[in-house]
């Protein structure tokens, strides 16, 4: 009888020890959910990978209203992150780079109608260029107070290759274009093509960013690095709906580097090859 109890009693620590093991590992893979879009239109281009059609994201957009996400302001993402502070369950945040017309004209009316804030990040230097947003645009959006402006340095280089002085201007000419323009502070950079790394970080720091947001589907970002904020790409698969709720768990990240992993190990060994 004792060994009984004795043994119901060991079972039922190790299942304590296990789920407070697996909380802890839990919360050790989260990252807020920053999501990065990019366009927003029809394409005929099947290998195009940043452009989803208009009723797709309408769709994703009512998902989030509909589930009661709370999407937040990229002010307090990072506020979030810069606490150390893991954020209530369903929180997200949505950023969409280079600063496409077609932001204005399928994106902008969506957000509004469902109040789910959002940030651009712009490429100064293509401002009123075909195919992306003119000033008025952008001005227009930034006043609703529902769009956030924010910067893709200036011309969209790979700047980790740069010289210090065009580096510095890349970073510091967009925020003081996009400042004089809008009558408010841009905080926000988010690096051209992903390319970053230690020394680009202290020059984005030096120029006054309070954070820069990056991905790499390759390598888990550090969790607290305000230089380094990692985002989940919606790519045109996420059209379906359990595709979009995965990449919104804050685990996403985690599995997907897992999951890249384990194809790496097995390109080793290719099919077939004796
Ligand atoms: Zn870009």
């Amino acid at each position: 009888m004792i060994r009984r109890v004795r043994l119901i009693i060991l079972c039922g620590v190790f299942l304590v020890l296990s789920a407070v093991a697996f909380g802890i590992f839990l919360n050790s893979i989260y990252r807020l959910p920053v999501l990065m879009y990019h366009s927003v239109d029809y394409t005929s281009d099947k290998k195009d990978r940043i452009t989803i059609p208009p009723e797709v994201f309408a769709k994703q957009m009512k998902f989030l209203h509909d589930s009661k996400y709370n999407v937040v302001p990229l002010d307090k993402a990072v506020s979030y992150i810069a606490q150390k502070k893991r954020p209530p369950s369903k929180t997200a945040a949505i950023t969409f780079d280079d600063g496409y017309e077609n932001n204005y004209k399928n994106v902008f009316p969506v957000v509004k109608e469902y109040h789910i804030p959002v940030t651009i990040f712009i490429i100064t230097g293509m401002i009123g260029k075909d195919g992306y947003l003119n000033r008025k645009e952008i001005k227009e959006m930034s006043d609703s107070g529902i769009v956030d402006i924010e910067s893709h340095t200036k011309t969209h280089l790979w700047i980790t290759g740069l010289g210090d002085k065009v580096l510095e201007d890349e970073l510091e000419g967009s925020k003081n274009t996009l400042e004089n323009m809008l009558g408010k502070k841009v905080d926000y950079l988010c690096y051209p093509m992903g390319g970053y790394d230690e020394r680009v970080k202290e020059a984005v720091r030096r120029a006054g960013y309070k954070a820069a947001f990056a991905t790499k589907p390759t390598r888990l970002l550090p969790v607290y690095d305000l230089y380094e904020i990692k985002r989940v790409r919606i790519s045109p698969a996420a059209n379906n709906l359990f595709v979009f709720y995965i990449k919104l768990t804050g685990y996403h990240a985690f599995f997907r580097v897992v999951m890249n992993d384990y194809l790496d190990i097995h390109s080793l060994f290719p099919k077939g090859k004796k």
